[in-house]
């Protein structure tokens, strides 16, 4: 069994600075992100998968497992 991830990362937006806490599907991604403050929509920067690659305190759950994730579904977990 592979450890619990963390599903709370704190999104900074990289326009205003905002912060705030996201709470993260266990086994998707999330690509984009409007900012609450500025309504920025946030997008992941190139080679991350999601937003919370990019921006988040903490990687995406795939990430943390070292899963395939939305950027190759179609490839079986290395094991
Ligand atoms: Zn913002």
């Amino acid at each position: 069994m592979p450890a619990p991830s963390t599903l709370e990362s704190v999104l900074t937006c990289p326009h205003c600075g905002f912060a705030s806490t996201e709470t993260m599907p266990a086994d998707a991604c999330v690509c984009f992100h409007e900012c609450a403050r500025c309504r920025t929509l946030l997008r992941p920067k190139a080679g991350d998968c999601c937003v919370f690659c990019s921006y988040g305190s903490v990687k995406c759950p795939p990430v943390q497992q070292a899963r395939a994730c939305c950027a190759d579904p179609d490839t079986p977990p290395a094991s």
